[in-house]
């Protein structure tokens, strides 16, 4: 009889229920149906497939484009009692042979393969001599020349399915894809009439959250000790910057680790590591890092600088929180943000030879079009995640409660009088100026570039004076993110006026600009946080990670953070009750049940003893 999927999902998973879209995937596999499941990140699209592999007779061979990743995933299975390898460049020759002879014994549930490896003459013998049932294809979207990580050997799986004796079951898998994307997953694996599941993009556990803290290292210093027990990642546009915060963080006694593409593979591979395995918090890092990246317990997302889109900002701050966990994902934004990713979107234009300059003056616009929404985010006053969720084609309520803006008490102040003062300088100075000398003559500075101009003769010269220069800089921002002010581009960037900027002139509408607490303000609590006890969830993690070190593995892959929080939650005092904790599955309770009750119950006992009350 073949075992029921929840079963499955409590004895190696330790979960008592699915999450939205797992069990239709489950069953409509087992049923024999193709699927394609278009599930956010941390939605948890593993289990989609590990369970019917468990459930079904034969092989599920899983098609992954990343080494990490793949070796991730074995690492946990084999721990949770499921014999599971995976054949990729990073094995010996000697290793994949004794892999392979296991294979061929029939020993593996699960095989993770490359999709350069489908087709050496080894591997292709033993599939056609082997029972398939399922061909699992995760990070579909690689398939597709639209998607954003193509992969040229993704388009040969079909002809690889093709090849087999049986037709197995394909499912594919993936987080994002836009319609041209599923298409050509559809047509490229060629899949029959394939269960369709796509879940929303809502990650209910992640707190979103935009700042303009006056400095931004001091910001991200006072967040991490703030939060000594959490990891995270921040991201920055340029590799100069990661090494700047990098070394900038650890000179005051943070932790943290760099990656970025001017590294050598050695020093990203023992960062990624020592990230991964927790014997750093924080790790520093560009764009490269990132994809599979499956680290669940990672605490929090904080952009440095803003993104060039949202599509890059989703998938980023999205890395936070697999596990279910409350995890922050904040935003850092200054105006300046959106000139550096005017500056990276043009270079990277610029370094693709291949373009015609139509093709290349398309994409610019396009990329442009991109950054203007990504700084609407930036610049937003009502639901963070209202407006993601919109953007990515959903339907969501006018406020979340669990955003920067829905909690955020600050009252929006009308600033119609100060921005028609700036519109009148700009206008006076002939529109010819940027930012930085709009705000110096607003305010009356007294620069030799301004008396060299006799601007000091303007009307508008001096007219906010006495206000801070950062705030008039943040009324500005404010005015270009509400299309009162374009900028233009050149040898610097230009303010200009738009055809709306007449109504606001002539006081037909009016601004009202929310007022940002400046310099000493504390990061956001994670509020949506349940309380636990953390001197038991600090002593929690210390065992977890010695158990880690000693079977060589990430401390996630023993107990994620939600595993160990909900423990500090029930408390369980016998293996009964430590079953019915969210992830701990039979094998896993059988491995480590006993050691971590111990744990709780000496921490409960010293309690006692010295007559604090710890329960
Ligand atoms: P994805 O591949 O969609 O990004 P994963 O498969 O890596 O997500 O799952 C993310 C996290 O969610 C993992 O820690 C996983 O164990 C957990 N998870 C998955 N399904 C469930 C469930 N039904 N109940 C509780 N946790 C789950």
């Amino acid at each position: 009889m073949i075992p029921q999927p929840l079963a499955i999902l409590e004895r190696y998973y330790g979960y008592s229920q699915f999450r939205q879209g797992q069990k239709e995937v489950i069953e409509s596999i087992l049923s024999g149906r193709d699927a394609l499941a278009i599930m956010p990140t941390g939605s948890g699209k593993s289990i989609c497939y590990q369970v019917p592999a468990i459930a079904m007779e034969g092989i599920t061979l899983v098609i992954s484009p990343l080494i990490s990743l793949m070796k991730d995933q074995v690492t946990f299975l084999n721990q949770a009692g499921v014999r599971a390898a995976y054949f990729n460049s990073s094995l010996t020759p000697r290793q994949m042979s004794a892999a392979m002879y296991n294979a061929k014994q029939g020993i593996y549930k699960m095989i993770y393969v490359a999709p350069e490896r489908l087709f050496t003459e080894v591997f292709l013998d033993f599939a056609r001599h082997t029972p398939i049932s399922l061909l699992a294809v995760d990070e579909a979207h690689c398939i597709s020349q639209w998607g954003h990580d193509f992969r040229p050997s993704y388009t040969r799986i079909f002809e690889f399915v093709e090849q087999l004796p049986k037709r197995p079951v394909v499912a594919a898998f993936t987080a994002t894809a836009t319609r041209q994307v599923e298409q050509d997953i559809l047509t490229q694996l060629q899949l029959r009439d394939p269960y369709r599941m796509t879940t929303g993009f809502d990650r209910k556990n992640l707190y979103f959250a935009v700042e303009r803290p006056y400095d931004k290292t001091d910001y991200i210093l006072q967040y991490v000790r703030r939060y000594p027990e959490k990891s995270g990642i921040v991201y920055c546009n340029t590799r100069k910057s990661v090494d700047e915060l990098c070394e900038e963080l650890n000179s005051h006694g943070v932790s943290a680790l760099r990656y970025h593409a001017g590294l050598s593979d050695q020093e990203r591979l023992e960062n990624q590591e020592a990230f991964l395995f927790d014997q750093n918090r924080v790790m520093v890092a560009t764009n490269a890092f990132g994809m599979g990246i499956d680290k669940s317990n990672v605490s929090f997302v904080i952009h440095y600088h803003m993104p060039m889109n949202l599509e890059q900002y989703y998938q980023e701050a999205g890395r936070a929180g697999r596990d279910g966990s409350p995890a922050d994902c904040i935003l850092l934004y200054s105006g300046a943000d959106v000139r550096l990713c005017r500056f990276l979107i043009d270079r990277g234009l610029e370094d693709s030879e291949n373009l015609e300059d139509g093709q290349r003056e398309a994409l610019r616009q396009r990329e442009y079009e991109k950054l203007k929404q990504m700084t609407f985010y930036a610049t937003l006053d009502t639901c963070l995640r209202q407006f993601l969720l919109r953007y990515f084609g959903e339907k969501a309520p006018g406020r979340c409660q669990h955003c920067s803006n829905c909690q955020d008490n600050s009252r929006l102040v009308d600033v119609t009088q100060s921005a028609q003062s700036l519109l009148s300088v700009i206008v006076q100075t002939g529109q010819r100026f940027g930012a930085g000398m709009v705000v110096d003559v607003a305010t009356g500075a007294k620069t030799a570039r301004i008396s060299q101009m006799h601007l000091e003769r303007l009307p508008g010269y001096g007219s906010l004076a006495g206000m801070e220069k950062r705030r008039v800089r943040s009324i500005i921002d404010h005015l270009v993110s509400k299309g009162y002010l374009s900028i233009l581009e050149g040898d610097y960037p230009i303010l200009k006026l738009t055809p709306a900027s007449g109504e606001l002139r002539n006081g037909e509408v009016s601004l009202h600009m929310k007022v940002f607490a400046s310099k000493g303000k504390t990061p956001p609590p994670s509020k949506q946080e349940v309380e636990v006890d953390g001197a038991l969830l600090a002593q929690l993690k210390q065992l977890r990670k010695r158990q880690a070190d000693r079977l060589g593995v990430p401390a996630y892959v023993v107990f994620t953070d939600a595993t160990l929080r909900d423990m500090c939650a029930k408390k369980p005092t016998s293996l009964e009750e430590m079953r019915e904790i969210s992830g701990v599955g039979a094998i896993k309770l059988e491995r480590f049940g006993e050691m971590f009750l111990t744990e709780i119950r000496n921490y409960a006992g010293q309690g006692e003893k010295d007559g604090t009350i710890k329960f």
